[in-house]
């Protein structure tokens, strides 16, 4: 049963991948975007992910780079970057959030999975003390560890952090090496913590919020130079305005482009450049 199902997925996929080659052959624009955080995989995709995903591809947003939250999901990943090879880049690591009692299972699952092939960072990893603070300790842990683990693989990691600047700032600093870089994903925090993230090694995912009214982010943003800055959808989550409240997609990442666009003074080209270069400075690709 389950076999069958496969056959015809794979089926599917070759027609897709079909589409695909004749969609990024018409593709009209010319920008080079990149999502630097996506969550293709995630269930709020089933219905039409191919369809999103070309969506992306022919607004520009030619690399997608996709964070790993758990093991649950990684088949599905890699069933993506083989489907998109040209245009979907794999991270591996454990969310803060999902760190719970399994989470020595689960990070060693990470370290087989990073041993076992190649990724593009470490992510997406850090802590998380919105929803829960119980496992705080392994949360710790967990980030420390994947950073050692970043290390010895020679890649940037992905940086998850919300309601922790202190904690996570605290885990970095001791860190702290010329080994030590990536990207501040989704970064909520103020032009203070800005520049510290920024000495530490990080750049800044910059994604829907900059787009929202009381997002604050914008208000400092023109004083970080452009080459910190990388962009990002974070999607299915944080839609930028016109979309806020509903389903986010990597072909949204034009709408933060054009956002950049406005705060740096610069055109959307301009904006698709720069920042697709700083992450390439991240992910070696
Ligand atoms: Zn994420």
């Amino acid at each position: 049963m389950q076999y069958k199902q496969r056959t015809t997925n794979n089926e599917q996929r070759t027609t897709n991948n079909e589409q695909r080659t004749t969609n990024n052959e018409q593709r009209t624009t010319n920008l080079n975007l990149t999502d630097t955080h996506t969550h293709l995989y995630s269930e709020a995709f089933d219905e039409d992910r191919n369809e999103m995903i070309l969506r992306a591809i022919q607004s520009g947003v030619s690399r997608m780079f996709v964070p790993s939250i758990d093991s649950s999901y990684t088949q599905k990943m890699y069933d993506l970057e083989k489907q998109y090879p040209e245009n979907v880049f794999l991270m591996m690591g454990l969310h803060p959030t999902y760190v719970k009692e399994n989470y020595l299972e689960e990070l060693a699952h990470v370290e087989r999975e990073l041993a076992a092939k190649k990724f593009y960072a470490v992510g997406e990893i850090g802590m998380d003390l919105f929803w829960d603070k119980t496992f705080l300790k392994e949360q710790q842990y967990a980030f420390q560890h994947q950073i050692q683990l970043a290390k010895k693989y020679k890649l940037g990691i992905n940086i998850h952090c919300r309601d922790a600047f202190d904690e996570v700032f605290e885990v970095l600093e001791s860190e702290k090496a010329a080994d030590l870089f990536g990207i501040f994903h989704c970064f909520t925090g103020d032009l203070h913590q800005a520049q510290k993230a920024i000495s530490l090694g990080m750049k800044l995912g910059i994604g829907g919020v900059t787009t929202f009214k009381n997002g604050k982010i914008d208000q400092f943003l023109h004083e970080i130079d452009l080459k910190n800055i990388v962009l990002e959808t974070d999607s299915p989550y944080l839609a930028p305005v016109p979309h806020r409240g509903k389903r986010n997609e990597s072909s949204y990442t034009l709408l933060v482009a054009q956002k950049l666009a406005e705060i740096y003074g610069l055109s959307v080209a301009e904006i698709a450049a720069i920042t697709t270069e700083n992450s390439k400075q991240i992910f070696g690709i």
